[in-house]
């Protein structure tokens, strides 16, 4: 028996971080690997629904890297991977984000400024005439593109991802491609019944910058009332997970996904949000029109505020 691999996406997994891997995991096993897609976390109700919707089982979650076989999808850096990834055999990374990687052997090293993941993954489907691509795994890797790219209103979204979802869309045998995309966002994007914490956690990522530590949430909504009803309460949960996790900034990007604008709440132990957007925050919340990538729009001015550029 060939060794087992597991491949496995970021904790927090959004819908990209699920379908990408049980669909790069059913292209390898016609290769002849053994190989497994797992998760590093529980998944979000929008996943939940392509998974139903898809008739896919819930993959497996892994918990600790140790001594483990893994190939890294829809992210790069330590902070965002399951525990002890640094114990790990990390054989391949593939994704779509800023690198900050670093490893001691040549590893395969796939990245590209693409809008998700699965698209990646369904470009080597369809560069490869050995692999049969099914139905049920072109419908997940289509809605791994779809929640990526909001249904190809992100800036981080391409022409060749609009290009490859409506060649998966035919495979999959999904009508109208923008229809799907409102029905699968329309899943997550109530914050009703949520607390505060999980509201700021569901999607959190970590980043370092030297010294300096980010941790920034984003949820996707239908408009901002929501989320300025609970704004107060939110605030105060951000300042208790600064204080806690000793966060020197510590954020939750409210996407608005029909207005395309979004809301930024945060704490932070300096005035960085103004030094890093030219605005003059009020009451620790800065509105954003225009915005609604975190990776391309959001980290990057605050990257560049701490690299000191
Ligand atoms: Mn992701
Ligand atoms: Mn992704």
């Amino acid at each position: 028996m060939e060794e087992k691999i597991y491949i496995i996406g970021h904790k927090q997994p959004d819908t990209d971080s699920i379908c990408a891997p049980i669909a790069y995991a059913q292209y390898l096993k016609q290769k002849g690997e053994n190989a497994v897609a797992v998760k590093s976390g529980e998944i979000n109700p929008e996943t939940k629904y392509v998974l139903d919707y898809f008739e896919t089982e819930v993959p497996e979650t892994l918990t600790d890297a140790t001594k483990k076989t893994i190939i890294l999808l829809d992210h790069n850096e330590k902070t965002q991977s399951l525990d002890n990834i640094d114990k790990a055999k990390i054989i391949e990374v593939i994704d779509h984000h800023k690198i900050d990687f670093q490893c001691t052997n040549p590893i395969y090293f796939h990245n590209e400024p693409i809008g998700s993941t699965s698209t990646i993954i369904a470009k080597k489907y369809f560069n490869d005439k050995d692999v049969n691509l099914d139905k049920k795994t072109a419908g997940l890797l289509l809605s791994g593109i779809l929640s990526d790219t909001v249904i190809f209103k992100s800036p981080t979204s391409t022409s060749e991802d609009k290009e490859i979802a409506e060649k998966l869309a035919g495979i999959a045998e999904i009508k109208n491609i923008q229809d799907f995309g409102i029905e699968i966002k329309k899943s997550k994007a109530s914050l009703e019944g949520l607390t505060t914490e999980q509201i700021i956690l569901s999607d959190f990522k970590i980043f370092e910058f030297g010294k300096i530590r980010i941790g920034g949430g984003q949820v996707e909504v239908l408009g901002m009332d929501e989320i300025n009803e609970k704004k107060q309460e939110l605030l105060e949960k951000l300042k208790e997970i600064a204080q806690k996790e000793n966060y020197d900034l510590v954020m939750l990007i409210a996407t608005d996904i029909i207005k395309q604008d979004s809301l930024l709440l945060f704490f932070e132990k300096d005035n960085y949000i103004e030094k890093a957007f030219n605005k003059k925050p009020e009451n620790n919340t800065l509105y954003l029109e225009g915005v609604m990538s975190r990776k391309k729009q959001i980290i990057p001015p605050l990257a560049k505020l701490f690299s000191g550029n």
